[in-house]
């Protein structure tokens, strides 16, 4: 578990404030859901054989003795949450929240055991027009962020839930031919979730897992022409992506669409952003039955992508840093930030606490990252004047009457912004 330092916190700012913006602008609204919710929750959605509800909750009894969970995702709070406040009575729902998720995994990089996600939920809608819009809006973030050479997409489907019960016992036949190559987990899974195997990160396991049948090869017709207008829509589009067989996700209350943004560049944990279609989930979690398709993004590995200088972090930084000379000057160097601040919308100005010689006041100016020193004096005191000595170039300090400094900043932040 990370704390994020002052120096990474522009970073996520920039995603989070970016996110924000993004998701307004195609409509979806934020919600908040608890951390905790009741273990059967995640075992009902998630699936009893699946590596999160096999060896990743951190759970625990409450002094109630009811059996909690620390949300490992949050697909399984956000459809209980939608059942439960009645959002899903014969209306749509675009949803989005973003928070911490707790999952107890073998630390490294790229996989942490609390982790944030931005998790994105579209309620109602079957067509595979919603699902398109989920990836062009993810595409379109990668672009916000400088990050459309890192990421590729690829896409799969998984057909109704008919098509994947005739293909895994097509599956299942395959690995039992073969049963002595199979890894101890993948022996394990070929009687409880035998499409897992397909998933496994052993690469003894690539060439028999490149040889078994195809699951594309057993869709049912519906879900083929669902997934061929998903194409169609990304081709006009223009987003490219690559289909992969093999993709099937790891969490059960998958159908249809999957898809996941993936990098090279980050070792193993290559998956950025994964999603896809639940349309069964709300149905088995005791609504009405609901289509429904979302994704969810992890963004520690979006934050370990941006290359420095992507974020801009002046946004971040104060405008200016408010130094006094003299002892006297102190309390009118406070009034006066406090008057700048009530009159200058979005100026961000940090006052010099805990006294200091001028030279070192000066310092911890240059060290904020401020571009502009404002100094109170004796003399400024006297005067009804404020000096101005920029810290980033250079240019002759100035003095400017008090009513002048207000404009003055206006006009700066306004530039700056
Ligand atoms: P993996 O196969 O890497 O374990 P997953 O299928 O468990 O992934 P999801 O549950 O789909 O992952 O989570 C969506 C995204 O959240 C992942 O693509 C990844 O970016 C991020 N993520 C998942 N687990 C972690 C973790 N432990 N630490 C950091 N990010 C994570
Ligand atoms: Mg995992």
């Amino acid at each position: 578990m990370n704390d994020i330092l002052p120096e990474q916190t522009p970073t996520w700012q920039f995603v989070e404030e970016t996110l924000r913006t993004l998701l307004a602008s195609y409509g979806y609204s934020e919600m908040r859901m608890p951390l905790l919710e009741k273990t059967e929750l995640f075992k009902r959605s998630i699936g009893e054989v699946t590596d999160i509800v096999e060896k990743e909750m951190y759970t625990f009894e409450d002094r109630n003795g009811d059996s909690l969970t620390l949300r490992p995702e949050g697909t399984a709070g956000c459809v209980r949450a939608a059942i439960e406040n009645g959002l899903l009575h014969n209306q749509t729902q675009k949803l989005w929240y973003l928070g911490p998720m707790f999952r107890h995994e073998r630390p490294q990089k790229g996989r942490y055991r609390q982790f944030h996600q931005l998790g994105v939920e579209v309620f109602g809608l079957e067509g595979p027009d919603v699902d398109a819009e989920l990836i062009l809006m993810s595409a379109r973030l990668w672009r916000l962020i400088g990050l459309e050479d890192a990421v590729t997409l690829q896409l799969n489907s998984l057909g109704s839930s008919y098509a994947r019960a005739m293909y895994r016992e097509k599956l299942v036949h395959y690995f039992q031919q073969h049963h002595d190559q199979l890894d101890e987990d993948s022996q394990r899974r070929l009687h409880t979730n035998p499409l897992r195997i397909l998933d496994s990160k052993n690469p003894a396991l690539a060439e028999l897992i490149a040889a078994a049948p195809k699951l594309t090869e057993h869709l049912d017709e519906e879900s083929r022409n669902h997934f061929k207008e998903l194409c169609s829509q990304l081709d006009a589009a223009g987003v490219r992506y690559q289909i992969n067989p093999c993709l099937v996700r790891g969490l059960d209350y998958y159908g249809r669409t999957v898809f996941e943004w993936v990098t090279d560049k980050l070792g193993a944990q290559g998956t950025v952003c994964a999603g896809g279609r639940f349309d069964g989930l709300v149905e088995q979690l005791g609504g009405k039955a609901t289509p429904a398709v979302g994704f969810a993004i992890g963004l520690e590995r979006l934050t370990a992508l941006l290359d420095e200088g992507v974020v801009p972090l002046e946004r971040y930084r104060p405008h200016a840093y408010v130094v006094r000379a003299g002892d006297t000057a102190q309390q009118h160097a406070a009034l006066l930030a406090e008057r700048l601040r009530d009159e200058v919308p979005g100026l961000r100005l940090q006052l010099n606490h805990g006294g200091g010689s001028f030279k070192n006041q000066l310092k911890r100016a240059d060290k904020s990252g401020a571009p502009l020193a404002l100094i109170m004096g004796e003399e400024e005191v006297i005067n009804g004047t404020v000096g101005i000595k920029a810290l980033r170039e250079q240019a002759e300090q100035q003095t400017l009457p008090l009513d002048q400094i207000v404009p003055f900043l206006q006009s700066y932040v306004a530039g700056r912004n």
